[in-house]
């Protein structure tokens, strides 16, 4: 044993390169076979949780029922948050907190978590049924940065709430069991396609006001009705939730694509289905939670809704919502809770932007700095800034945050990548990071590399999302 550890046959480079070169490895590679075996158990519940959670509002949904299983309260309802104590927050159905209080005190800063669960999709339009040429129709106003093309001929389920006049909600989720009916934008034949469609740009092979979906076709037996198969829908949705064509006017459904969760690949090593940006972030840093002893610093994750649309609205990262966390976290803490130290605790906080950034994709390479790209399969991807052109609208983590987030993850044995989303003015995209950062906390984003990002059928390695659940993990006790 002893002779066979002195022959060593490296040559004085090649000990050299060892000790000086930054080298990537596959996550698999990294992993023993016990972390392989919970790898697709992870991924299993991921599938489900996935499937389950379409809209932002089953997110808070599944987020709600997570907490209660696990022990977690009512943060308005708690006497006094105690070191370990779990609480949570629901903010209008679309925004949740999960609190776990630290032994220090806020002012020392939080270790936050922050993720979105609104994804990229079709909303009905306020009047959105309309008879033509046979069908009964429904028209959408796309939600996010879709490729618009990309969601016709695909089944497409209804999710969402309706208010109706007399001020009642009813939930509506028709699409997912198979037994249900799907919704489907119809594209244009290839045989009619030569001078309607097939000169266009690729942003305009299908426009925003051609995503219109087919939803019925019987008539009702009237002729003294003029739209007979219109009516028949109204009947159908008056006689099923009590709805009235008005109602659509206060309502949100969502057109998603009615698919469950699949693996892909022969190996099944990735997970294929829609919302995973930002649901898998969502997931991650929830099942981080999952075994927390009580923390040095208090550990807030949170979800946001309208990331896709800018964070603005009152329910996304823009508002003052974390402000109000910091401030009821404080007051039940018996803390001081003024202004001055909700704005110090924010300070002194060090955040996981949690959100996906760009695998690359061996059919278009071209869109990447191969040697900044994150690639499908290598770990949670570390991204000091995202943003576009000149890092415009980025946040750039300081050298300071990167470094010991990096040893964090070393010691923690987390497969991680660093990179850029693509090439230098390729394009861009930004996340919640630089909303965070203007309260002067530090901020990083660590979220996994997806393929066909803002698709109906993303693409995750499961080796990525345990990654990503392993870095949320050990961010948590730092
Ligand atoms: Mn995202
Ligand atoms: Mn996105």
């Amino acid at each position: 044993m002893a002779e066979k550890d002195s022959k060593d046959k490296r040559t004085k480079y090649q000990k050299l390169e060892e000790k000086l070169a930054f080298k990537k490895k596959s996550a698999w590679e990294q992993f023993t076979d016990k972390q392989k075996k919970e790898v697709f158990l992870l991924c299993d519940r991921y599938k489900q949780f996935l499937g389950k959670v379409k809209t932002e509002r089953e997110a808070v949904h599944e987020i709600e029922a997570f907490a209660k299983k696990n022990d977690f309260f009512d943060i308005s309802k708690v006497n006094k948050l105690m070191p370990g104590s779990k609480v949570y927050d629901i903010h209008k159905d679309k925004n949740a907190a999960l609190v776990i209080a630290g032994k220090r005190p806020l002012s020392s800063g939080a270790r936050i978590i922050v993720s979105h669960i609104d994804s990229p999709r079709l909303d009905l339009k306020p009047k959105p049924l309309y008879e033509d040429s046979g069908l009964a129709m429904m028209k959408t106003h796309y939600y996010g940065g879709i490729k618009k093309y990309q969601w016709v001929n695909t089944p497409l389920s209804l999710h969402g709430v309706v208010v109706k006049k007399d001020g009642k909600k009813v939930e509506i989720n028709i699409g997912e069991d198979p037994k249900d009916p799907v919704f489907v934008v119809s594209d244009l034949l290839p045989h009619l396609s030569s001078k309607e469609q097939n000169k266009r740009t690729a942003v305009d092979i299908i426009k925003g006001e051609e995503l219109n979906l087919i939803v019925g076709n019987i008539p009702v037996d009237d002729d003294k009705v003029k739209q007979k198969i219109k009516l028949a829908v109204l009947e159908h949705l008056f006689d099923k939730y009590g709805m009235v064509e008005e109602d659509f006017v206060s309502a949100e459904l969502e057109a998603v694509p009615a698919d469950a969760p699949r693996d892909v690949g022969f190996d099944r090593a990735i997970v294929g289905g829609y919302g995973q940006d930002d649901r898998v972030s969502a997931f991650a840093s929830l099942s981080a939670l999952d075994s927390i002893e009580t923390p040095e610093h208090t550990v807030i994750v949170l979800f946001y809704d309208k990331e896709e649309i800018g964070s603005v609205g009152n329910t996304g990262s823009r508002s003052n919502y974390i402000e109000y966390i910091f401030g009821m976290i404080l007051g039940q803490a018996g803390q001081d809770n003024s202004a001055h130290n909700i704005r110090k605790s924010l300070i002194n906080s060090i955040a996981l932007s949690a959100d996906v950034s760009a695998a690359v994709n061996p059919t278009f390479k071209s869109v990447n700095d191969m040697y900044n790209a994150h690639l499908c399969g290598f770990g949670v991807a570390l991204e000091k800034y995202n943003g576009a052109g000149g890092k415009y609208s980025a946040s750039d983590a300081s050298a300071e945050l990167v470094g010991k987030i990096r040893n964090l993850f070393d010691d923690n044995k987390v497969p991680w990548q660093a990179g850029e989303l693509g090439k230098v003015d390729e394009g861009g995209g930004t996340t919640i990071a630089v909303f965070f950062a203007s309260h002067g906390m530090d901020i990083i984003d660590v979220g996994v590399p997806i393929l066909g990002m803002h698709s109906p059928f993303e693409m995750v390695s499961k080796a990525d999302i345990y990654s990503a659940y392993l870095a949320y993990k050990a961010f948590i006790s730092l």
